[in-house]
């Protein structure tokens, strides 16, 4: 990982401490400026949340942070703990692997977008592991079931696997501040754009999530993680870099190491 990148995704380093920290505890670590209305995102200083000094780790939720070993320079960060060197490419689900047809939650409301197939395979054989990232709040909001949700994942990975490409995990996050079922009623830090999702990929598979790239259909699939590169692809979003996987594959391919 490179620090200099890292610190600079930082914003800096400026770290503070807020009243409504503890209130937003739940791994949601962006924190609001209220003067400035700037975000940023920060580790616990040493004693909030039991001690946290120099190079030490910080564990939540099952994330690993881990502060800058010189304290001195205020250039801390988070980075999943045993994340590694694996490039990823990681993938939105609705609107980029399959229709987003309004909350696609059954196997019957899957339709395919094959047109993403060629840059799958153009990433596969670079060597980038594929792993998808989705927000799932229809569970929460009670649209469909967690074994619906599970249904259809496998479904898509075994289409996708069908097709030579292979899906290395999907994660999702099924929470959501308004959600229906008070067990999935609350602010997630693994809601994208919140950085959750991909620090567990990272975490999990051995990703460099420096040298990786996420590819998303809304605004939303730009993750809070400077230094994760992300492109956002189709016409749904007027502020798309693409409007189709064509355009993406054509610009991208020069920069992939082949
Ligand atoms: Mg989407």
């Amino acid at each position: 990982m490179n620090l200099d990148l890292l610190n600079k995704s930082c914003k800096n380093g400026r770290f503070i401490t807020t009243k409504s920290y503890k209130k937003e505890i739940d791994l949601n670590l962006r924190v609001s400026e209220p003067e400035s209305s700037t975000e940023y995102w920060r580790l616990p200083r040493p004693g909030e949340l039991g001690e946290l000094g120099p190079g030490q780790d910080f564990v939540h939720s099952g994330i690993v942070y881990h502060s800058n070993k010189d304290i001195k320079k205020p250039l801390v960060d988070f980075v999943a703990n045993g994340s590694g060197e694996q490039r990823a490419l990681l993938l939105d689900r609705d609107g980029i692997l399959i229709k987003d047809t309004d909350y696609p939650g059954k196997v019957e409301d899957v339709f395919f977008l094959d047109d993403i197939l060629p840059v799958l395979e153009m990433f596969q054989s670079a060597g980038y592991v594929i792993a998808v990232l989705t927000n799932q709040s229809g569970i929460g909001r009670g649209k469909y079931s967690e074994s619906d949700y599970a249904e259809t994942t496998d479904y898509i990975e075994e289409y996708y696997r069908s097709k030579g490409i292979e899906i290395k995990k999907t994660y999702y996050c099924p929470f959501h501040p308004e959600a229906k079922i008070d067990q999935y009623r609350k602010i997630s830090g693994y809601r994208k754009p919140n950085p959750g999702m991909a620090l567990l990929a990272a975490q999990d598979l051995s990703l460099d999530l420096s040298k990786s790239i996420m590819l998303g259909d809304k605004q939303s699939d730009r993750l809070n993680i400077g230094y994760l590169s992300a492109y956002i692809i189709g016409t749904r979003d007027p502020a798309s870099d693409f409007k189709t996987f064509a355009e993406f594959k054509q610009f991208i391919q020069p920069k992939l190491e082949l």
